[in-house]
């Protein structure tokens, strides 16, 4: 099936849809996006991905393309013609084109770029790789500082995941000055006893969507939790270890650099917290 994607307003199929040679997302990485699941053909936290999306393109004072309204009607349309009932829907916005190269911002009056497609994921919460676990290595941080805005500035994250791959893993934990910052895609936590450890938010991290939700329900079952720096030595020396992402809701991790995490399989914390997360998260989608 030929997907429809939008793009500035208008859905068409994707082999029809275009974008400007000129635009500052493909010449300049000059965008941000956003990657929101569908559960039972429902979008799961919208809002949490609108307020980031507001944020990250504040920081960057690239204009609204559209009302948050708008933007849920496009994502549920999209869902509806695609017949999304699991998969995710990724939208991207860009500074725009104004018909040339520049390092300086285009003129004010230039429109943001906005493009949404939909992927179709089967079985994403029912996920053979969430039951194995997976595997990690790491890898320096060398990104950029500004973390914290969701840029589609990915060449780096992309190559960390490349580098998993080549060592048989599945992803990679990036390390700067001595401590663990997050994975390529996802944020990063171990657990020692009954205490999640994870790094608390700062420019140095993405603001998961799916990690504030997650901490809030740790919160709510009673499990401790501890924000602060932790180095890798740590993670390799913990109970159990996992990410979260949209993507992939909270994914165990049974090993990291070749050490495995106790039993080598994902831990009990994880396991319900992943439960605890896809539950709520039906609950309340749109
Ligand atoms: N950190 C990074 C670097 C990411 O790319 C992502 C996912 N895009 C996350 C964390 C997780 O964020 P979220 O839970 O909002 O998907």
């Amino acid at each position: 099936m030929t997907r429809t994607v939008y793009v500035n307003g208008t859905y068409l199929p994707e082999t029809d849809a275009k974008i400007s040679i000129f635009d500052r997302g493909f010449l300049m990485s000059d965008a941000v996006y956003e990657v929101t699941s569908v559960l039972d053909g429902k979008l799961i936290d919208f809002e949490g991905h609108a307020v980031r999306l507001q944020r990250s393109l504040d920081e960057l004072d690239i204009k609204k393309p559209c009302t948050k309204d708008e933007l849920l009607k496009i994502h549920r349309k999209l869902v509806v013609i695609n017949q999304i009932e699991e998969g995710l829907v990724y939208l991207q916005v860009t500074r725009g084109s104004d018909g040339d190269r520049d390092f300086v911002f285009p003129s004010e009056d230039t429109p943001p770029t906005l493009v949404l497609f939909t992927q179709n994921k089967p079985g994403l919460a029912d996920s053979p790789a969430a039951r194995k676990g997976a595997k990690i290595i790491s890898i320096d941080d060398i990104r950029w500082g500004r973390r914290d805005i969701k840029t589609v500035q990915l060449l780096y994250p992309s190559m960390g995941k490349m580098m998993a791959k080549k060592a048989g893993c599945d992803d990679a934990w990036m390390i700067e000055n001595g401590y663990v910052t997050e994975g390529t895609s996802n944020n990063a936590y171990f657990v020692k006893g009954n205490t999640i450890v994870t790094r608390p938010l700062s420019n140095e991290i993405l603001h998961g969507i799916t990690r504030k939700a997650v901490l809030r329900m740790a919160k709510e079952a009673q499990m401790q939790i501890d924000e602060r720096l932790f180095t890798i030595e740590e993670a390799r020396e913990a109970d159990e270890a996992f990410t979260t992402s949209a993507s992939a809701f909270v994914m165990p991790v049974v090993e990291i650099d070749g050490i495995q995490l106790g039993n080598g399989i994902p831990g009990p914390i994880a396991r319900r917290l992943r439960e605890i997360y896809l539950e709520e998260s039906r609950n309340t989608a749109i």
